[in-house]
């Protein structure tokens, strides 16, 4: 399993089979269907994340921001909210990172920020030839926390929903 996400995540940096989808990231354990069925965007969420990193998107219904920081799964987000909006009891994030061809690893500068910020171990670095180890993507330890897509100096990081795995299996 841990082979499979390390291959696909190197297949989706080095040769750009996995371009990334702009899409909303919602807050954690809060689905985009429940968003729109039972959030009054209130903004309770918003005060109660203390890592900052939740806000209101055009339609006032909030939405996670990754580039100064990462989601702790603190669950503050969930517990302030009145409304049916979360569900402790379902996976956190339905995304997870994306490694793209921005990293300056790939561009001959040396850098492991990703892999230093990561709690979960998920990006490792394999020594190559010629040039800086390059990050590889363990995708069944990623979390989709954004911790990485906060650390990382070269706004190379993305994320795609963790479905897509399958559809490029
Ligand atoms: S779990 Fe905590 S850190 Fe993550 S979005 Fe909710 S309040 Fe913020
Ligand atoms: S932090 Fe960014 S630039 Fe540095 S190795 Fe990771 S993806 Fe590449
Ligand atoms: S999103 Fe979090 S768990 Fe996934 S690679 Fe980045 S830092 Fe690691």
């Amino acid at each position: 399993m841990a082979e499979r996400g390390i291959d696909l995540g190197r297949r989706g940096f080095l040769k750009g089979l996995l371009p990334s989808q702009p899409f909303v990231i919602r807050p954690p354990w809060s689905l985009e269907e429940t968003i729109a069925s039972a959030c009054t965007g209130c903004g309770a969420c918003i005060g109660a994340c203390p890592q900052a990193i939740i806000r209101l998107d055009a339609r006032q219904r909030p939405e996670i921001e990754f580039s100064s920081s990462e989601c702790t799964f603190c669950g503050a987000c969930a517990e302030a909210c009145p409304e049916p909006v979360f569900d402790r009891a379902r996976p956190a994030f339905q995304h997870v990172a994306l490694i793209e061809d921005a990293c300056f690893a790939a561009r001959g500068v040396v850098c492991q920020s990703c892999g230093d910020a990561c709690p979960e171990m998920a990006i490792r670095f394999r020594p190559r030839l010629g040039g800086p180890a390059l990050p590889e993507l363990a995708v069944d330890r990623c979390t989709g926390c954004g911790a990485c897509i906060a650390a990382c100096p070269a706004t190379a990081i993305a994320t795609r929903p963790r479905a897509a795995e399958a559809a490029h299996a």
